[in-house]
């Protein structure tokens, strides 16, 4: 019988040690401001028309998905391809996902995209933009973007961070997520991608070639990271494991 996520989840929040934050939050409440702040990006930003890579962040997208049905099973899922030559993707609450071209182009395989899915997505289960968010209520959310500082990004990114502000929601995707989040992520990042059938092991090859990458273009889930040494042990560490699940996926 396969384990649910669920399962898997508990096991990544105790195996890194570490409590999770307020939620202040629905679920049900950040995929509904989620799904408004999508569709502002989709029309603020330039989707993507290359038929093969759209094809692509599909294809993935939607194995992912579907392995991820019972853990999320109110999700509205919607897959896009944004043009921008930023290295960044990001999953948000009610399933959605975004990829970047400019990822999309150091990405070789199938797998190595699922790495990067498996690993935003699961940003979402693990409920981390509800904890940012709730973190940021605290703090009081003011200045966030003058605290964030915009005026070294390039056009597209300063658009995403001011529509992302601008949508009255802090949604979690202009914060960055704590090193606690990032190592959790991609543990069950993973996990995720090996459920789905794609080889775990191409999340090293990635993140190897991300860390080799110009850091002008470092992304989000690298920009608050650990360290390559810290985040190759996380994943090494939760290999058999993955190696595991991606067998049983593959038998079917
Ligand atoms: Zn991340």
């Amino acid at each position: 019988m396969k384990r649910t996520l669920h399962a898997l989840l508990a096991l990544v929040i105790a195996l890194s040690g570490c409590t999770t934050g307020p939620k202040f939050f629905s679920e049900s409440q950040l995929a509904a401001m989620a799904a408004t702040q999508f569709s502002q990006l989709k029309e603020e930003m330039t989707v993507s028309t290359d038929p093969a890579g759209t094809a692509q962040v599909n294809r993935v997208s939607r194995r992912i998905a579907e392995a991820l049905g019972p853990d999320l099973p109110e999700a509205d899922w919607e897959y896009v391809l944004f043009e921008d030559p930023s290295a960044n993707a990001f999953a948000m609450p009610g399933g959605k996902i975004a990829v970047f071209t400019g990822l999309l182009k150091l990405v070789d395989s199938d797998d190595e995209l699922a790495a990067v899915i498996g690993h935003e997505i699961a940003h979402v289960l693990l409920q981390h933009a509800n904890q940012r968010m709730s973190a940021e209520v605290l703090r009081g959310v003011g200045g966030v973007v003058a605290a964030y500082g915009t005026k070294d990004m390039s056009d597209q990114n300063r658009a995403l961070v001011l529509a992302a502000y601008g949508a009255g929601t802090q949604l979690g995707i202009i914060l960055p997520y704590s090193r606690a989040h990032e190592i959790q992520a991609d543990r069950l990042g993973l996990m995720i991608s090996a459920r789905a059938g794609y080889d775990p092991r191409a999340a090293i090859r990635f993140w190897e070639k991300m860390e080799q990458s110009s850091p002008s273009s470092v992304p989000e889930f690298l920009s608050t990271h650990p360290g390559y040494g810290t985040r190759l042990r996380t994943l090494q560490e939760a290999m058999p494991e993955a190696m595991r699940l991606y067998e049983e996926a593959r038998r079917g």
